[in-house]
């Protein structure tokens, strides 16, 4: 059974859904907590990393929104479970994102990891070698310039990575990256569950178990209707079989 980092981004309730279904309300975000909390795997995500995580579960948020500390926090210290954010360092101070203050107090905090995001959060996929190069270090570095800690783990944005793109996170100090399912699930492509608005209890506590996480990573790299290939899987968790 391999490990399951989810991947939250912003706990809020906007009028109109973002972009993505990327919200999910505090109500349902407490949820979450208090049933991950109760199974008792939830851990540092540098834990996940480890050959015998097992079962482990990791909390990760992309892109640095500000909810994060004003929402997500206090929740998270209510059930005393740890977190990794994974900021964009370019949108640090921008509307609706922590400023340079608030991401320098968070970091302090004994239940959060910071980890990098790109400087712009751009399609690493569409971009020249040496701009990816630039992105990487340059945001490292100025995250690490704010919170006076060493920042070596990242996540790509859009999980848009490659090969020669996980050598270059290596080559450029960082000791692990995450993706959302793409990559080939190595050192700096580590597979992630993306949740969202739409996410029911049934549904996360599908999510945030391994065997989901497996079939649903074979579904994104074929793209396969994952009841297809595992009916037996998708009936046992609950999943929508074959669309008709
Ligand atoms: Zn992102």
């Amino acid at each position: 059974m391999m490990e399951t980092v989810l991947v939250y981004h912003s706990i809020s309730t906007p009028r109109e859904p973002m972009l993505a279904d990327i919200d999910i309300s505090p109500a349902r975000f407490q949820q979450q907590l208090q049933w991950l909390a109760r199974t008792g795997r939830v851990v540092r995500l540098e834990e996940t990393l480890k050959r015998a995580s097992g079962r482990a579960i990791g909390i990760t948020f992309d892109d640095g929104y500000r909810d994060n500390l004003t929402v997500a926090l206090p929740l998270l210290e209510k059930f005393n479970l740890p977190m990794t954010l994974f900021v964009v360092a370019g949108f640090v101070d921008s509307d609706g994102y922590l400023s340079e203050e608030e991401l320098r107090e968070i970091s302090r905090h004994p239940l959060i990891t910071i980890g990098a995001h790109g400087l712009w959060h751009r399609h690493f996929n569409r971009i020249s070698f040496d701009e990816a190069r630039f992105e990487l270090k340059e945001s490292r570095r100025l995250l690490e310039e704010t919170i006076g800690k060493r920042v070596d783990l990242m996540a790509w944005p859009y999980g848009e990575c490659n090969d020669a793109l996980e050598e270059l996170a290596g080559e450029c100090g960082y000791r692990a990256g995450w993706s959302v399912w793409k990559g080939t699930n190595s050192a700096f492509s580590r597979w992630r569950v993306p949740l969202g608005r739409n996410d029911h209890m049934l549904r996360f506590i599908a999510k945030a178990s391994g065997v989901y996480g497996l079939t649903e990573a074979r579904w994104h790299r074929f793209r396969e209707p994952a009841a297809a290939r595992a009916p037996h899987v998708a009936q046992t968790l609950g999943l929508p079989t074959t669309a008709s």
